[in-house]
């Protein structure tokens, strides 16, 4: 799929970028027409022999994406960009040039780290001014600020239509594989053409239906592989509430504000932000939003779904676990590789929580 909508838009004249996870200011790229493909890994087997030139201790999303560039996978495309979203991901960053044989240009992307303050919103600006001059480079082209603030009009309907199908989910005729299927197809389209998939979805939005089964609320990283809400389904549980980085950890907790000019409104958004581990949110905002998630959705469990090796969703479970066991909420604990396939003895352990979840429920 990322491959054809790649061509797709080679044919309208448009270059690519490659963005490494998470976050990353699209409306830049939108606003000088330039489409990005975002990858996770990708998921499965790594692409070649270079993801052993990384350390066995390192996630899998670095491992995997480092064979995939080397093996020429995102060969179609013509830069890749590196947002600053943890210390394994900057490695790559350095490592890819010379590791990977990736010749075309990398761009890199750093985040303000913790809480929305007059240096941080300086070093967004920074940042963001840097990245639009490499963008500027690669196409030839000057970012024109009428077309930025075009851009950041249509990613704010992106997301005001996300944030309105995760929380009215139970008002859809979508399953939750279906849903997220949609939301992430975010990762690879052109912008307007996922929002007119959107808005069509939005149109769907009807009564309240009963679902059947245990509501849960997922926290975590990526939902990779999709399957698991084939198998949280097959288990007699459905998602309520979604914390994952590259889902409804995606969304502005409001409208963006304005700033003093378009680059101040995406800096402004920075910080509008749910709060993430790897943007170094303060753990107990953190779980003031993880708890009052919870007990807005009506969730009965939580399911805290992180990549081995990921060290700063890693950082913060231990405080979710006091979270949830402070209030009696069964809790699963999944870590994953980024397997093709959910393995055998995560499905196994997704169906005995379910049952764990379902006794607390019923218990007088
Ligand atoms: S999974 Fe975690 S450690 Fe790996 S790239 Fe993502 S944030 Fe970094």
């Amino acid at each position: 799929m990322r491959a054809a909508a790649i061509a797709a838009q080679k044919k309208l004249g448009r270059k690519t970028v490659v963005v490494l996870p998470i976050l990353y200011p699209r409306e830049l790229f939108t606003a000088m027409d330039v489409h990005t493909v975002e990858l996770w890994g990708p998921p499965g087997p790594p692409r070649g022999p270079e993801a052993g030139r990384i350390q066995p201790y390192a996630c899998a999303v670095v491992r995997n994406a480092l064979a995939f560039l080397a093996s020429g996978g995102a060969d179609a495309a013509d830069a890749v960009l590196f947002p600053h979203t943890c210390d394994s991901l900057q490695g790559l960053a350095t490592l890819v040039p010379d590791f990977g044989g990736w010749k075309k240009p990398v761009l890199r992307f750093h985040h303000p780290k913790g809480e929305d303050r007059p240096s941080a919103r300086a070093f967004a600006r920074a940042e963001l001014s840097s990245l639009a001059c490499g963008l500027e480079r690669l196409t030839g082209e000057t970012l024109d600020a009428a077309r930025l603030d075009a851009a950041i009009a249509l990613h704010a309907e992106i997301d005001r239509i996300k944030g309105a199908l995760l929380r009215r989910r139970a008002c859809l005729d979508l399953d939750d594989p279906a849903l997220y299927r949609l939301l992430r197809r975010g990762e690879f389209l052109w912008p307007e053409d996922h929002l007119a998939e959107l808005q069509a979805a939005e149109g769907r939005i009807g009564k309240e239906r009963r679902r059947r089964g245990v509501p849960l609320l997922i926290t975590g990283y990526v939902p990779e592989p999709m399957a698991i809400f084939d198998h949280l389904a097959s288990g007699g549980t459905f998602v309520v509430a979604d914390d994952y980085a590259a889902v409804g950890r995606r969304i502005p907790l409001g409208p963006p504000a304005r700033g003093e000019d378009p680059i101040g409104t995406l800096a402004a958004r920075t910080f509008a932000m749910p709060p993430c581990p790897t943007r170094a949110a303060a753990p107990a905002r953190r779980m003031e939003y993880l708890s009052a998630l919870f007990r807005r959705s009506g969730a009965a469990g939580v399911i805290v779904h992180v990549p081995k090796f990921c060290e700063p969703e890693s950082f913060d479970v231990p405080a979710i676990r006091r979270l949830f066991s402070g209030i009696g909420a069964p809790l699963l604990h999944l870590e994953g590789e980024l397997e093709a396939d959910l393995p055998a003895q995560s499905v196994t352990r997704l169906e005995a929580f379910a049952e764990i979840v379902e006794s607390a429920r019923s218990a007088p």
